[in-house]
């Protein structure tokens, strides 16, 4: 057996609802699996729609989220070569079929059929998760667990975003919307590890402090500000080159999108159910681009490690909370009310 915080649905009322912790039994890997002990799992915004019922529901509950693990492997299966039992790894929360023409092109973030760990199958807020053996990397000695756990969505979603859907380049100048939570902070990092001039964009002083700290040049409060657009383009002589949107908040990314010079391109990285509106000439005369980026491709995660373990990314400052396996839902509530960067929970 083993202890896990069971969610089992929400209640319909766009409150978070609950989760229980149970004593469920404890998984057992097939032959091209393998189980891990979790370290560490990272708290996310995707979880909230799941626990307020917002957005198409992960596989039918009950189902144990969670989707940011690191760990230590436990138990391998039969059919699994090249990893250990007692290897620090972390674990992708995409399982795709592999079988697809996404999946065969390198493209697995697409593939129509993608199981998710915490969404469609059970995931890591629990004392032991299962993956595919395929899905499960090994940590570098010096990379602590806890850090690691992030890797896997916060850090790997922001290298996808910003080097293979924006493709930013060494120079360019570069907002970023939401410069406060994992995603933004990440993509500060990189951006800024590139040469690029970074503009943070948010709302809580101290967050955007941390960015400023993390290498965005400027920084701006919406709230201080009454037209975010123009005095991007105004520091900026025209626009930035790239804007990202890790809010998915409509009114947001309509801003992004008018903070952009001609020819400029945003990336929709925040997820949400909204619709924005552009007015077309906008698209037509100035030639921008608009482009969404969904998680990552499997092929980057060694790089994205490197880069961890390089300094490149500091997550130290990234990740703001640590929570015990009893307390998710607490964590959840003060995610849900803005007060940390990145949580993790340790089981
Ligand atoms: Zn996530
Ligand atoms: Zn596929």
């Amino acid at each position: 057996m083993m202890k896990a915080a069971v969610f089992h649905g929400a209640d319909g009322a766009h409150k978070l609802a609950p989760m229980s912790i149970e004593e469920v039994p404890r998984p057992r890997p097939g032959a091209d699996e393998a189980l891990v002990k979790v370290a560490a799992c990272g708290l996310c915004r995707t979880d909230l729609d799941y626990l307020k019922g917002e957005g198409p529901t992960p596989k039918s509950p009950p189902v144990i989220l969670g989707h940011e693990p690191a760990g230590v492997i436990e138990e391998i299966g039969a059919g699994v070569h090249g990893l250990e039992v007692g290897q620090r790894v972390l674990v992708t929360p995409l399982v795709p079929c592999r079988n697809c023409d996404y999946c065969r092109t390198g493209y697995e973030n697409l593939c129509p059929t993608m199981e998710i760990l915490g969404a469609t199958r059970d995931g890591a807020f629990a004392e032991y998760v299962l993956s595919p053996a395929t899905g499960i990397f090994a940590v570098p000695d010096n990379l602590p667990l806890e850090e690691a756990a992030i890797i896997t969505d916060a850090v790997a979603t922001s290298y996808h975003a910003l080097y293979r859907q924006a493709n930013l380049q060494p120079g360019q100048t570069i907002a970023i919307f939401g410069a406060s939570g994992g995603v933004g902070l990440v993509c500060v990092q990189l951006a800024a590890a590139l040469g690029a001039r970074v503009i943070g964009v948010g709302r809580q002083i101290w967050k955007l402090k941390t960015a400023q700290e993390l290498g965005a040049a400027e920084v701006i409060a919406v709230q201080d500000v009454p037209k975010v657009d123009s005095a991007i383009r105004k520091m900026t002589g025209g626009g930035v080159d790239i804007a990202i949107d890790a809010t998915g908040v409509p009114a947001m990314i309509e801003t992004a999108i008018r903070s952009t010079r001609p020819g400029g391109k945003t990336v929709v990285v925040g997820l949400s159910y909204g619709k924005f509106e552009v007015a077309v000439n906008h698209l037509m005369w100035l030639e921008r681009t608009i482009a969404g980026s969904k998680n990552y491709r499997i092929v980057d995660l060694p790089k994205v490690l490197t880069l961890v373990e390089r300094g490149v990314v500091d997550l130290k400052r990234v990740i703001s909370h640590r929570f015990k396996l009893d307390e998710i839902n607490e964590a959840y509530q003060m995610l849900d009310r803005g007060e940390m960067l990145r949580g993790i929970v340790t089981p």
